[in-house]
């Protein structure tokens, strides 16, 4: 024990030491990374269609043939769909399997007559989530009432993206609340079945939107931050994946795999703390 010339014990400096002794042959490049488990992905759709959807950003149209290629990749994968009760369960239990969640987002007929019968015949779920008043008030060319009912028969859940598509963050908080409860309460008379998921509109949120969100009873909320993972803290604004035209075969691998969360975390940082 060192002692200094009063004999009192001076403090020895702590030093660092690998656990074995050597550093591992790759240290200096490596970087924590998540394991496959870890993933629990949400793909984000928006149409499905042969050519861009008019009056829509023609990157949110996806080629069938491509989504046939993205259910059968995810098949072959092992990866069984969840809805969001699932979905929900292992977020709050941080066990996630190899599950992925696929979501559609405004209701267009598309996803009726397109997406549907390809996700039956792959066996795989979806949700869908509309905007209340456009299904309800079987406005043409957004899935109708009927058909939202076809969807649930099939197996596929139904969530609410609003009453009419606003972004939340800019209306007043008692028209917001509106746009958030009524569209949950109506679709639920509706369809007679829980409403339990929401998707903010444009991905447009802030803190008081969210409180609205949960007050009014959904389990959990989807974004459109990109990511193909998620924590239990991200259960009101989770990630997903976007799905655009061309991400086939490597390309939407990329999407399912460490790397793209990786970027995804990177960038993300920056953008939404900073
Ligand atoms: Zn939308």
């Amino acid at each position: 024990m060192p002692r200094n010339r009063k004999g009192i014990v001076a403090p020895v400096p702590p030093r660092f030491r690998f656990p074995h002794g050597v550093p591992p042959p790759n240290f200096a490049l490596s970087i924590p990374r998540p394991t496959h488990s870890a993933m629990n992905p949400i793909l984000m759709y928006h149409y499905v269609a042969h050519s861009p959807v008019p009056g829509t950003h023609p990157p949110l149209t996806v080629p069938p043939h491509e989504f046939d290629e993205q259910l059968a990749a995810l098949s072959a994968h092992g990866s069984v769909s969840v809805l969001s009760d699932e979905y929900s369960r292992r977020l709050q239990a941080g066990d996630h399997g190899n599950t992925v969640w696929i979501t559609f987002d405004d209701g267009r007929i598309d996803n009726l007559d397109v997406a549907l019968p390809r996700l039956v015949a792959a066996g795989h779920r979806a949700t869908f989530f509309v905007i209340a008043e456009k299904s309800l008030g079987n406005e043409p060319g957004f899935v109708p009432l009927s058909g939202l009912r076809e969807m649930l028969a099939a197996g596929m859940e139904i969530g609410s993206h609003t009453m009419t598509h606003p972004r939340l963050a800019r209306l007043p908080l008692e028209q917001a609340r509106r746009e958030i409860a009524d569209s949950r309460a109506r679709l639920e008379d509706a369809l007679q079945v829980p409403v339990r998921a929401f998707c903010h509109p444009f991905g447009n949120w802030n803190a008081a939107t969210v409180d609205l969100v949960r007050e009014a009873g959904y389990e959990l909320a989807t974004s459109t931050i990109r990511d193909n993972r998620n924590a239990r803290a991200d259960r009101w604004t989770l990630r997903r994946v976007m799905i655009q035209p061309g991400r086939t075969g490597w390309r939407f691998r990329y999407a399912l795999s460490p790397a793209y969360h990786l970027l995804h975390a990177f960038k993300n940082r920056r953008r939404w703390t900073g």
